[in-house]
Order: C-alpha cells, then sequence, then structure tokens
C-alpha cells in the first residue's frame, strides 16, 4: 500500500482572497447571502479538489470556516450566548457574524466575543463563551453538510473538528472565568462529541480529524485524566465505522504521550517540526500503539521554506523502527501559509523555488510518501531527490563576512546600558522639561483615505517623488501642529510614510524579499502579508532619520523617532530556516540599533522602539521561556538601545497588557518608558507593577483605540485615578492604548482634547 498521505488544514480565504471579498461585500450589503454561498461552495470544492489531484489520500473538510474554525466548533455545540440568539436571525451566517463581530443596529446592541491569538501564530479566534448551565447539544450541521457535500464531488474527505479537551480549555464563561468540568457539562460535551461520531458513521466517514493542540501545553496528572475521560467514551462511539486521528500541532505531546498510546487512537498526528526532538524521544522510549498510524508531522505549517527530503526521511526513519504504520501530514493546518508560489511573478524563479506555500506543500506530501515507500523503484527516487538536494547544496545566499564579524565581537558591555535607570531618570527629566504626568501618543495618526491614495499612487509612479514629498510634508506638519494646539507634551511625526510597521523597515533593509500574493488569514477577512527573511539582514541606509529630523526642526517639543523592534519585525515576516531566530534577532538589533543612534546624533531626544510582538512568541510551555526565548529576546533589545547617551528617553510599546506573568523581564529591557493596551480596565497588570516594583515608566493606555467612541474626560479622570492607586504618580505616561491609524480624524482629536484636559485636571491634584 503507498505511504498514507494526510493534509490537517487548508487555507480557505481562496487563492485570490475570494472568500474575503464576497464576505466584506456581503457585509456592505453588495453581494447578496446566496451569492456569498456560492463563493464560499466553489472555493470549498476547488480546495478539495486541488488536494485530490496532488493525490492526498486523507483531504480535510470542516476546515472551512467563514470567520473562524473555533467560533463554528462553539456554534456547532449550541454554545451561542443568549444575546446572539436573542437577535433571532434566520440565516446562521447572520448570528455568527453578530458573534464574531458585534451587532449594532435595529435588532439590538452587542458587542463581539473577545479574540486570542491562535497559540503561537498570528491567527486570532474567538474565544468561546459558555453558560456552565446550559448543557451542550448538537446545534448545526455544518461538518456534514461539507462532507456529503465534497462526496456528492466524488472526493470522500476527512471531517476536521477542534476536539473536546482543546474546546473546553479555550472556552471560558461569561466573565472570563476558565470553564469549571462539571458532571453535567462535561457529560453533554462528551454526548455530543459521540452523536457527532456517530452522524459521520452513518455518512460513511471512514476518517475523523479532532484537533488537540492544547494538548502540547504543559500538563499535570489531573489534565491527563480529564483528557482521557473525554476521550474513552467517544473512541467507543466509532464502533467499526470511522476511524480517528487524533491530531496534535506547535509542540510535542511528551506529557500526554503513554496516556495517548493507551487510548488507542487508529491514529495520532506529531509535530515534527516544532517539539520534533522531544516528540522523536518519546516514541523511541514507548513505542507505538500496533493499532495505531502515527501521522508524522514532517511538512511545516508555519513557514515559507522548501522541505529538505533528505532530513525528512531520516526522520522517517528513525520512527519507522518503531512502527512500520507511518503516514505523511503537515506539521500543522496549511491555514497559516500563503495559497501558492505561482501567483508571485515578481520574484525570479531561482527564488521562488525555495519557497513552498500551500500547494506546493501537497506536492511534498506526496514526494516524501513516495520516498518513503519502499516499492518506489529506486531511480524514481533518486530523481526527486536530486532535485530537492539541489536546493539545499552549498549556500543560498552569499553571507555577509562583515556581519558575522560585528556579531562575533559583540561583547556582555553591548547588551547594558549605563548608567542605571534610575540615574539616566534625572538626567532626562533635566533635559527634557516634561511636567509631571506627560501626555503621548503611540506614533501614528489616521491614515485617511487621502494618505492612502497618496502612498498608492506614488508607488505605482503615478505620483512623482518630490510630490509625494510635499504631500508627506504637509501631513506631518499639520498633525504636529494639531497635537501643539491639543495640548500633548511629546509628539510623534504620525507615521503618514508607512503602510505596515514590519513591512516599512523590512523595504529599507538589506536581506528582505516581498510578496505579491502571499497572505495569510489573520483573523475573520482580515489577512496579512509578512516580508520574507531571505538573506543576512542588515541597513541599507537609515530608514525614520530623515522625516524625524524634519517633524523635529518644525516643533520646540520633543518628537518621538518611531521604530519597529527586532524581535517583532522578526515575529511578523518569514524566517529564515538554516539560521537561529536569535541570530536573526541580533542581526536585525544591530540594524536597528544603527538608526536608533542616527536618530539621536540628528537631535531626537525620545526614541520609541515598538515590541509589539515579543509576548506572542512566547513558548507554550513555562519551562522553554526563558531557555528558548526571553534569554535571547530581551538582550536583543537591549542591544538596540545600549549606545544611546543618558539624556536620550527609550519608550517601547506592546499592543496587550497580557505581560504580568513576565513581567520582570519586561524591565530587564530596560527602556525608559513602556506604554501598552490597557484600556478595558485589565487590572491584573496594574497590580503586576505594583507587586514587583516595575522600575520602567508606565503608560497604561487610557482609552481604546479600537472603537470610534469618543472617551469622555470623566471616564479618562477615571482610569487615570485607577492607575495612580496603584503606581507612583512620577512613574506615569498618559497615553491612548496604541497607534490611531485604523480611527478617523473625527474621533480622534476630541478623544486627545479629554486625555489632556483629564491630566491637567489630576495634575493640580497630585
Ligand atoms: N507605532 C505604531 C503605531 O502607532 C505601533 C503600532 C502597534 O504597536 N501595533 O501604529
Ligand atoms: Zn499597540
Amino acid at each position: 500500500m503507498p505511504t498514507i498521505t494526510s493534509v490537517s488544514g487548508f487555507p480557505r480565504i481562496g487563492q485570490h482572497r475570494e472568500l474575503k471579498k464576497a464576505i466584506e461585500n456581503y457585509w456592505k450589503g453588495t453581494t447578496p447571502l446566496e451569492e456569498m454561498r456560492k463563493v464560499a461552495a466553489e472555493l470549498r470544492a476547488s480546495h478539495w479538489q486541488a488536494q485530490k489531484d496532488a493525490g492526498i489520500t486523507l483531504i480535510p473538510s470542516n476546515d472551512f470556516s467563514y470567520y473562524d474554525q473555533v467560533l463554528d466548533t462553539a456554534i456547532l455545540l449550541g454554545a451561542i450566548p443568549q444575546r446572539y440568539s436573542a437577535l433571532g436571525f434566520e440565516s446562521p451566517e447572520e448570528t455568527l457574524f453578530a458573534m464574531a463581530r458585534g451587532y449594532q443596529d435595529e435588532r439590538g446592541d452587542v458587542t463581539a466575543l473577545p479574540m486570542k491569538k491562535w497559540f503561537t501564530t498570528n491567527y486570532h479566534y474567538l474565544v468561546p463563551e459558555v453558560d456552565p448551565g446550559t448543557p451542550f447539544r448538537l446545534s448545526s450541521t455544518k461538518p456534514f453538510d461539507e462532507f456529503t457535500e465534497a462526496l456528492t464531488q466524488g472526493i470522500a474527505t476527512k471531517p476536521v473538528l477542534i476536539g473536546p479537551y482543546t474546546f473546553f480549555k479555550l472556552a471560558t464563561d461569561a466573565s472570563n472565568e476558565p470553564l469549571v468540568p462539571t458532571p453535567e457539562l462535561v457529560g453533554s460535551l462528551i454526548a455530543t462529541y459521540v452523536e457527532i461520531v456517530r452522524k459521520f458513521v452513518t455518512l460513511g466517514a471512514t476518517w475523523l480529524q479532532f484537533d488537540e493542540p492544547y494538548l502540547v501545553l504543559d500538563k499535570n496528572d489531573d489534565d491527563i485524566a480529564f483528557f482521557t475521560s473525554l476521550y474513552e467514551p467517544i473512541l467507543n462511539a466509532r464502533e467499526d465505522g470511522a476511524k480517528i486521528l487524533l491530531n496534535t500541532y506547535f509542540g510535542h505531546i511528551a506529557d500526554v504521550y503513554e496516556a495517548v498510546q493507551a487510548l488507542g487512537f487508529d491514529a495520532v498526528g506529531l509535530d515534527l517540526v516544532e517539539g520534533k526532538e522531544e516528540n522523536l524521544a518519546v516514541v523511541e522510549k514507548n513505542g507505538v500503539n500496533p493499532h495505531t498510524t502515527l501521522c508524522a508531522g514532517v511538512v511545516n505549517g508555519r513557514n515559507i521554506w522548501r522541505n529538505n527530503y533528505a532530513d525528512t526521511l531520516e526522520t522517517l526513519t528513525r520512527l519507522r523502527k518503531h512502527t512500520e504504520n507511518i503516514a505523511v501530514n503537515t506539521a500543522c493546518s496549511l491555514l497559516h501559509v500563503p495559497y501558492t508560489t505561482a501567483d508571485e511573478t515578481d520574484l525570479a524563479a531561482e527564488v521562488t523555488q525555495h519557497f513552498a506555500f500551500a500547494v506546493e506543500k501537497l506536492g511534498e506530501l506526496r514526494d516524501i510518501a513516495v520516498l518513503a515507500d519502499p516499492h518506489t523503484p529506486e531511480a524514481e527516487k533518486e530523481a526527486i531527490l536530486a532535485q530537492n538536494v539541489s536546493l539545499f547544496a552549498g549556500n543560498r545566499v552569499e553571507r555577509d563576512a562583515q556581519l558575522a564579524q560585528r556579531i562575533a565581537d559583540l561583547t556582555d558591555a553591548n547588551y547594558v546600558r549605563t548608567p542605571a535607570r534610575d540615574e539616566r531618570a534625572v538626567a532626562q527629566r533635566a533635559a527634557l522639561c516634561l511636567p509631571i504626568l506627560p501626555t503621548t501618543t503611540i506614533g501614528s495618526f489616521p491614515q485617511t483615505q487621502e494618505v492612502r491614495v497618496a502612498r498608492a499612487r506614488f508607488r505605482r509612479g503615478e505620483m512623482s517623488e518630490s510630490d509625494y514629498h510635499t504631500f508627506i510634508a504637509e501631513q506631518i506638519i499639520s498633525c504636529l501642529r494639531a497635537q501643539e494646539n491639543t495640548g500633548l507634551d511629546v509628539l510623534v511625526h504620525g507615521e503618514f510614510e508607512r503602510n505596515d510597521m514590519v513591512e516599512y523597515f523590512g523595504q529599507h533593509l538589506n536581506g528582505f524579499k516581498f510578496t505579491k500574493n502571499a497572505w495569510v488569514q489573520s483573523y475573520g477577512t482580515r489577512c496579512v502579508k509578512p516580508p520574507i527573511v531571505w538573506s543576512d539582514v542588515s541597513r541599507a541606509e537609515p530608514m525614520t532619520v530623515e522625516w524625524s529630523a524634519f517633524a523635529q526642526s518644525n516643533t520646540d517639543h520633543p518628537v518621538k523617532g518611531m521604530l519597529t523592534g527586532p524581535v517583532t519585525i522578526l515575529n511578523w515576516s518569514w524566517p529564515r530556516e538554516d539560521m537561529s531566530n536569535e541570530e536573526q534577532t541580533t542581526q536585525l538589533a544591530l540594524a536597528i540599533r544603527d538608526e536608533v543612534l542616527d536618530l539621536e546624533a540628528t537631535g531626537i531626544r525620545v526614541i520609541q522602539i515598538d515590541e509589539a510582538a515579543l509576548r506572542e512568541k512566547l513558548p507554550l510551555r513555562k519551562s522553554d521561556w526563558h531557555t528558548k526565548y526571553l534569554d535571547w529576546a530581551i538582550p536583543a533589545f537591549r542591544l538596540v538601545h545600549s549606545g544611546v547617551k543618558p539624556t536620550t528617553q527609550i519608550h517601547t510599546h506592546m499592543c496587550y497588557s497580557e505581560f504580568n506573568d513576565i513581567i520582570r523581564d519586561i524591565d530587564a529591557m530596560d527602556a525608559d518608558v513602556i506604554s501598552f493596551e490597557a484600556s478595558r480596565g485589565e487590572l491584573v497588570v496594574l497590580d503586576a507593577i505594583e507587586d514587583a516594583h516595575f522600575q520602567t515608566q508606565v503608560g497604561p493606555g487610557v482609552y481604546d483605540i479600537h472603537s470610534p467612541r469618543i472617551p469622555t474626560q470623566v471616564e479618562i479622570e477615571g482610569r487615570i485615578k485607577e492607575i495612580l492607586a496603584k503606581i507612583d504618580v512620577h512613574q506615569v505616561w498618559i497615553n491612548p492604548d496604541c497607534g490611531l491609524k485604523t480611527r478617523g480624524n473625527a474621533e480622534t482629536w476630541p478623544s486627545l482634547e479629554h486625555v489632556v484636559a483629564a491630566t491637567r485636571s489630576l495634575r493640580k491634584s497630585v
């Protein structure tokens, strides 16, 4: 029998983002519901067909979603909070969109479910809200409909479901607390999954996939017992019908491997990209249940580089010592990679040949299956291997020897800024002459239609360089005047020249490649197009100095230089796989360091280095936090700013306030000031700041910039008082939550006026 190939999940947004467009047009009212459904069905059909044509054995269904697969699961299990069902929509899509995006119209006014990052990816899921008093019950036919739909097309798919364990762990009750596994709730959860399995058996499904990524987190005995108690009855329900594949990804399952083996799944998917060594070690130690097929997750679903077949075959050989039942799998869903390299016609073939997006990864699965099959004729194997070897032979790109030397020459002193923060604070206070509770913003100001059009016209060559220059200069000046009139203390230039906080820097650095169509779903219909780290990274030219210096020369207030930090640039790009993330981050840190020093040399006295994505890549297991990440990510930040004078004030910004558990590491970044998102009343982090005797000055956001709502002065005063109850007034800065680029001018300026008025009124009383 040829080796089985399995795909955990396929991108659903469409090769040309057809689904995004259809859904957004439906929201706008320009596409009727039926048309949106038709586009969705066509995309499902073409995605199944692409996988069939590539010869994939286990093709997923139910990996489609109008918004998010976790939300779909919540709806499937009947976890629809009453405020959404009360809207009384007839079509299930309308209820789904209300849960995903909120709803404000004649039927009512409800906010959306909270959104969170899906493990360590840049994909966001909606957090299911479960009423502990309402048992789960099967409430949608979506997975069954899609299975039947594919069957009509002649394709017997493998339905994919978020498993009960992961679902339960991700869900919360209405007050955001983790769910308590009461007998009623757990009993109904099991019963619903059992019903799902039985239904699929009746429909003739031969394989079902249960995704349990939550298994890769730290596990104790109680977790394992809970997991086992969920799956025993579910496995019994398959009887002699469907087989069940337990799929895990984003790390290893060493803690639960024995329990998983004992349960006797028909197949177990192991991530052999992330957590590869640990997963291999646990297989080598405990062996494999003779009944179980190992789905070897060898094709990376989270990066875009070609698979190295020789390495992969070595991994398979190690597994084969313990079992003959091996299938070849993607390491996780292909949702996290773009559709196809075929659309990247602006890149040379010598470049794109090194990339495998979703479609190319299907070919890789096939190739690996052929290579792994003992019956494949040697000549065929050699042809496949030879082609692949040529991609990895020798250096893909010439290395930058000067840069390597610069890194080798770094000493501990390069990672330490002197003098100590307290002493710097005194010098900075004298140099900057700021009032107590200084006010500032996070960097960007509204990117109006006018700004976006000008940038696009300039990019397309429809606007001359000098006209574009004049345009940006005018934007900056008027933004500075408006900030002065509003009464802000530390100003920004507004970031009008930047499309994106990572791409902009990538374009000014040596070593990056950019794609045209390589979109990846981030949440709902929102997609991102990360740049690719192609070779060693260094600064090609000053990147921000001109506009920052221009802004500073046009006002007496200090203007903050605005940079993106090395960890965030790497986290929001496709990193290289032939080099460690640590090394790539160090290269980026040196490039940004040069920029920091150039900004300082032109007279910029305050420099903000955004690390919006620092928390996002924290390893899933606590024991890995320092050794695998923080021990180099935090020093990389220090390397960026350690060369500045004591009087130069370094700021940083983080988008989420969820860093109370790494608060000391944040302090160890040794910035002078940090601003972060905190307007939704996250008091936990304020407590943590107080408890940890946090040393960095802090600007917890005083209003939410994700909403067009204008906060009142009274509200902001209340918020500042909350902050001052926990943090010393001399340590506090006043600022909004995040950058204002997605906002309009209409709400931005009144909001900032209220911020300044609130601050001024409180300054009097402290
Ligand atoms: N300086 C950036 C801005 O204001 C920061 C954005 C972010 O952290 N996401 O847009
Ligand atoms: Zn932010």
